[in-house]
């Protein structure tokens, strides 16, 4: 059975089309600058990758373009095969546990948390209807970022603020990733040989954006990212953890207003602010590698960050069985997993430099005297979401 993955964002749409049960990519691709002059159109199939450069007006062109490929390539014979296609959606708000099947009120129920993630929420949705007009009557589902994070105790999700800002808006930690999350526990488990309701991982989901989840028994039980996904680790142009006094404070300073300093906070931050380079890892290690001495800060600060999360997770899980690096940089820079586990020591925690040049396949890269195994593992959000449409189209 053939299953469509999906990820609109507001002006891109990625997709994959997988072979389902058993979890082969058919293809892959991207659709940039949607709504712009030269709309860029690139599918990767059979090892080769098929580039068109034209004027996309809108999402459901993009889906339009991309099932004539689909056929025109003779990837499917005809779009009937493909069964089911699922759709990210950055922000469940308290609703949602679980993946969905998508109808008119699910998709209500998404536009009610639309000021949440007001740019990401609005942008999925775009995506569902667009695949919902090329395919009417093949069932969609919604895999929602923050559906893994609700096991969360209130004392892990709330903050120490006026109890209404909850009750009245919402205000409350609701954590994203978490379909990569909830990939890598599963393939730590299975890594460790261990059954997931006896495993206990701290899962570094370290790209672009960043989080860390402490993963008990399979559950999200606290996790880095807060009410929006500025919160936690220092990222690529992400601050993470500040004061907040300090948004008011620049506001004043450099006469700024409050949706400028946050702005500054979100693009300007992380790797990119301390570093004045890049918001590249690659950039940054090249930079270090010359001395550069605000790279290093750069790339030190968010090492730090991360290992001083691990600590709390593993005093709050009693002990952990994994701690695993994911995405962009926790799969291939080395560099970064190194800076994070110089600082374990304390946990006696030992990484086999060997095995830690290893880049983007499942492997142990803790030496076998390590007190707490460390795992480099791939993720793969794309056959989450389509195991998950599998699941519910039965
Ligand atoms: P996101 O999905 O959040 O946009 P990714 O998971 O794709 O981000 O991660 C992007 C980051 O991964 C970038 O900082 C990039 O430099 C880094 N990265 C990708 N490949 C490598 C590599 N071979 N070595 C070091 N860093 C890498």
């Amino acid at each position: 059975m053939k299953i469509m993955a999906v990820n609109a964002g507001s002006s891109s749409l990625k997709f994959q089309l997988l072979d389902m049960p058993k979890e082969t990519k058919l293809v892959s691709g991207v659709v940039e600058r949607i709504g712009l002059q030269d709309s860029i159109f690139s599918m990767k199939f059979n090892g080769e990758t098929h580039k068109e450069i034209k004027n996309i007006k809108n999402h459901s062109q993009a889906v339009q373009m991309l099932l004539s490929k689909l056929v025109s390539l003779h990837i499917v014979s005809s779009l009937d095969e493909i069964q089911g296609v699922g759709h990210r959606v950055v922000h469940g708000g308290e609703m949602f546990h679980d993946s969905v099947i998508i109808d008119d009120e699910v998709i209500a129920s998404i536009e009610s948390v639309n000021d949440l993630a007001p740019l990401h929420n609005p942008a999925n949705i775009t995506g569902i209807k667009a695949f919902k007009e090329a395919l009417p009557n093949v069932p969609a589902i919604a895999v929602f970022d923050t559906a893994f994070h609700q096991t969360m105790e209130p004392v892990a999700y709330m903050y120490s603020v006026p109890y209404e800002w909850y009750t009245k808006y919402g205000v409350r930690k609701y954590g994203f990733h978490g379909t990569s999350h909830k990939y890598v526990s599963l393939r730590a488990a299975a890594m460790l040989d261990k059954p997931l309701n006896q495993t206990k991982v701290i899962v570094c989901h370290i790209g672009n954006g960043a989080s860390l989840c402490a993963v008990k028994y399979g559950k999200s039980m606290d996790t880095s990212m807060g009410f929006t996904p500025l919160a936690g680790i220092a990222m690529g142009t992400r601050s993470g953890d500040i004061d907040p006094a300090i948004v008011q404070f620049i506001s004043e300073k450099e006469n700024k207003s409050l949706d400028e300093v946050i702005s500054e906070l979100n693009k300007k931050s992380g790797y990119l602010g301390l570093s004045g380079l890049s918001s590249d890892s690659r950039d940054l290690w090249e930079a270090v590698e010359r001395g550069d001495k605000k790279s290093i800060l750069a790339v030190e600060k968010q090492a730090k960050m991360i290992a001083d999360y691990i600590g709390a997770y593993y005093l709050m899980l009693g002990g952990c069985d994994a701690i695993c690096f994911t995405a962009g940089i926790g799969e291939n820079a080395s560099e970064t997993r190194k800076l994070v586990v110089d600082r374990l020591g304390a946990l006696g925690v030992e990484l086999d430099y060997e095995q830690n040049l290893t880049r983007g396949k499942e492997t142990v890269i803790s030496k076998p005297s390590s007190n707490i195994k460390l795992l480099l593992i791939p993720t793969n959000e794309e056959v989450m979401i389509a195991r998950d449409t599998l699941e519910l189209i039965g």
